[in-house]
């Protein structure tokens, strides 16, 4: 067997489209359309580059203070790395053990099947159902973990606190791990459900509630047996878990919680309106509680209507792949962008 042979045949990740051409308006990463925030512009104008010269805090301290405070725990329940999808990697490396499978949705965020193939941990995928609702009662059976986003994405689908405390009352000898990147929009997040299991994790992002995608900043909550666990993780790597910059913005961002709320209410506003008017135009979807939709219309091809918009400088997200092929996952962004797309579509006669 020659080296080649034993390279790992990693299956990367297909990530969305970052284009380079800035008349796009873009709507197919989630992204968030507003500013993050006038403490965060004071932060990065007060920053003092020469301190860029030394070791950023390895424990991020005032970061992790503030985060505790805003999620009613204590600083040693959060760990934090570089975007939550490197949060989620050193969850699978360090929580799923590789013996039983792990069980998430079949149509659910893409990377957890690539992360499992890179570290080898078995895995099942649970269909959705009709509604592409997660039936929780899939999930009462014995299994080396569980996760899955809440809301899912790229459904938008949520799933109530009740229903997440019954599937960790049916998993108790693994770890569930709930990923709320979305939570933010209409969604209840798990957090206090903390106080009942030891064995939950929740991650969260900087990138879509804060509008603050460009700086790759994502957190886990949970126990603080689990969380020493994964700094211990982390650590054999690289025992620094954020750069000075991203500290001093991620902190200036919890501190302005209450302008990104109002932002949140805005990107909420909207997708209502989009939804109910592409209702009228035709189209279905599951009810969302994200900040995107994933619509179909029952007589138009999704990728035809995915290029016809590409053309007119509107990027949204298809999915080449089984029973989502028809659908479109559309970002929620401004008014004025958004009332572009309906005008796109509405021009098409979809
Ligand atoms: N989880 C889900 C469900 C997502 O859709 C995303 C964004 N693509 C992430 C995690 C990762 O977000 P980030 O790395 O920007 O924190």
């Amino acid at each position: 067997m020659s080296w080649k042979d034993n390279l790992k045949n990693v299956e990367p990740y297909v990530a969305g489209e970052q284009p380079k051409d800035k008349k796009l308006i873009k709507l197919n990463t989630n992204e968030n359309p507003y500013d993050p925030g006038e403490k965060v512009n004071e932060a990065i104008k007060s920053f003092d580059a020469s301190s860029l010269s030394l070791y950023p805090d390895p424990e991020a301290t005032g970061l992790k203070e503030a985060l505790a405070l805003y999620h009613g725990v204590n600083a040693n329940q959060i760990f934090l790395g570089n975007g939550s999808d490197e949060v989620l990697a050193l969850i699978f490396l360090t929580c799923f053990n590789g013996e039983k499978p792990i069980l998430f949705p079949d149509i659910t965020y893409s990377f957890y099947p690539v992360y499992c193939h890179l570290f080898d941990i078995p895995y099942t995928q649970i269909p959705l159902d009709e509604q592409f609702c997660i039936n929780k009662e899939d999930y009462y059976v014995e299994n080396g973990g569980v996760i899955f986003p809440n809301p899912n994405a790229p459904t938008g689908a949520l799933l109530s606190v009740e229903d997440i405390r019954d599937i960790l009352l049916h998993n108790k000898d693994s770890v569930v791990v709930i990923d709320e990147a979305y939570i933010d929009f209409g969604g209840e997040s798990s957090v206090k459900l903390l106080e009942e299991f030891d064995n939950l994790l929740i991650t969260q992002t900087f990138s879509k509630f804060r509008s603050l995608a460009g700086i790759r900043l994502g957190v886990v909550i949970g126990n603080e047996y689990l969380i020493s666990c994964l700094n211990d993780v982390k650590n054999s790597f690289n025992s620094y878990p954020l750069d000075r910059l991203a500290q001093a913005i991620g902190k200036a961002s919890v501190m302005d919680s209450d302008y990104i709320k109002e932002n949140a209410k805005k990107i909420i506003a909207t997708r209502e309106r989009v939804a109910a008017r592409l209702k009228e135009l035709g189209f279905v979807m599951p009810e969302s509680r994200s900040n995107f939709i994933f619509v179909k219309h029952p007589s138009y091809d999704a990728n035809k209507l995915f290029k016809e918009l590409r053309d007119q400088h509107i990027l949204v997200r298809h999915f080449n792949a089984p029973r989502i092929d028809q659908y479109l996952r559309i970002s929620i962004g401004t008014d004025e962008q958004m009332d572009e797309l309906l005008k796109a579509i509405e021009n098409l006669e979809v």
